[in-house]
């Protein structure tokens, strides 16, 4: 049985050299390792003793969308860490960019349910400069693992997941930028239930020009807006919220909701649900994907269904979601009045009485924060994206940046190559091919 809130893990974590996920199938030979594949970086610091650690060896957790995660141990005061290895950064403009904002973002955030940057190692002198590694704090298991578990899932934990994901949703999105990936598997959670939103090798700016065209390389297919479905070349925040809106009913449901085999199978699952939307709700889409839906017979919604999906779906429950799954996104509830829905109010509580970091007890009670779910201001700003040109260019920027992250007390670290896992971490890769977002249709 599970419980937010207690010290207890729910979701034990793996055995040593046993990996979870999609890495077990990864040809990761980890042999008790005597020495971590992380090591402080002493060379220019040997007034800190070489510390001796009786550490769990390391191992591989999982592919993101670019990059591969280790779990790691970090040398300076033997906590696990989480360490991404950001491969092939340098071989064309666009990855540089890509993993440029990538790491921006990671240093940039800072809020208990978003993944942020704790460390990121020391590069090597710049000729010899060719991957990144992002250490973050280290979860144990993702809202995907969860829901395909024999784990109950009760309806405490459905509300202090969905709270947490749009806690994070709304700084995000305060942010200016749209994760554009939110799936389960980019859900992390730790055994206290805390859930932190992470994989921004998708995430982007939000564009406020509609005359501008954004990319459609987004999204997992199962989690993806009926607006990018139907190839709008401009979409908003809006597009995450009905990720989550799909994420809610998976929970409920312990199923995929819309589990489709293709891009257009996928838009007929959704307007089998909410109906055939209006040519106002579609006046983004592409021409072609228009036609296909008005060549298409009628539909009525049948968003009655949704009480179906289990006996956790109530009435608030159920009357958020729908608020979630709206064709038109102009008309899509935002992460912001999302969390004042009722359905929500005990989820918050649970949060901020046992899990959260902002408010405190003391020997009176709970002292609770002023403000539940922050936004961030200034927004991330993306300008530095202007003037990026080469990959020179760029490469001695994100050097440079990596530099002045670690001016700090702390001793920078490195990677250890005398490591036992040095050798599979150093040619783990990134996903495959099969393993990336599928493309967009492109409709004719
Ligand atoms: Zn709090």
């Amino acid at each position: 049985m599970l419980n937010p809130g207690q010290r207890q893990p729910y979701f034990p974590s793996p055995a040593p050299g046993q990996a979870p996920g999609p890495a077990a199938a990864a040809p990761a030979q980890v042999q008790a390792a005597t020495a971590a594949t992380v090591k402080a970086h002493h060379d220019q610091h040997s007034h800190h003793p070489q510390q001796q650690l009786d550490i769990e060896p390391d191992r591989p957790i999982g592919y993101g969308a670019f990059g591969v995660v280790w779990s790691v141990t970090d040398p300076r005061d033997g906590k696990r860490v989480a360490l991404k290895k950001m491969p092939n950064v340098f071989q064309n403009l666009v990855s540089c960019k890509r993993v440029f904002r990538e790491l921006k973002m990671l240093c940039f955030f800072k809020h208990d349910n978003v993944l942020s940057a704790l460390d990121i190692l020391q590069p090597p002198h710049i000729d010899y400069f060719e991957e990144i590694y992002v250490v973050t704090e280290l979860m144990q298991s993702d809202l995907h693992k969860i829901i395909v578990s024999p784990q109950p899932l009760s309806s405490d934990h459905v509300k202090v997941f969905l709270y947490q994901i749009l806690r994070g949703l709304k700084y995000l999105h305060s942010a200016g930028i749209l994760h554009r990936d939110i799936k389960p598997g980019n859900l992390l959670v730790n055994s206290n239930c805390v859930l932190k939103i992470c994989d921004f090798g998708l995430a982007r700016v939000e564009e406020l020009d509609e005359s501008r065209h954004m990319t459609q390389e987004v999204v997992t297919q199962y989690y993806w807006a009926p607006e990018i479905l139907m190839g709008s070349r401009h979409y908003s925040n809006a597009i995450d919220i009905c990720s989550v809106g799909c994420i809610f009913a998976e929970l409920l449901g312990r199923r995929i909701l819309f589990q489709a085999q293709s891009p257009i199978q996928q838009l007929d699952l959704i307007t089998d649900l909410l109906g055939t939307p209006s040519l106002e709700a579609m006046r983004t889409a592409c021409e072609g994907a228009k036609a296909h839906i008005l060549r298409g017979p009628h539909k009525q919604p049948s968003l009655p269904v949704l009480y179906t999906l289990s006996s956790q779906a109530t009435h608030e429950a159920v009357h958020l979601l729908c608020r979630m799954l709206v064709f038109d996104p102009s008309k899509r509830i935002s992460a912001k009045d999302a969390l004042a829905h009722p359905y929500l109010d005990e989820g918050r509580l649970r949060y901020h009485t046992c899990m959260c970091k902002c408010c405190f007890s003391t020997s009176t009670g709970r002292v609770y924060t002023s403000d539940f779910e922050p936004v961030t201001n200034p927004k991330f700003d993306d300008t530095f994206e202007k003037n990026l040109s080469s990959v020179r260019q760029v490469k001695e920027i994100i050097h440079q940046f990596i530099l002045e992250q670690q001016k700090g007390n702390r001793v920078p670290l490195c990677i250890n190559p005398q490591s036992a896992a040095f050798k599979s971490f150093i040619s783990s890769t990134v996903a495959q091919p099969s393993e990336m977002p599928p493309s967009p249709l492109v409709w004719e």
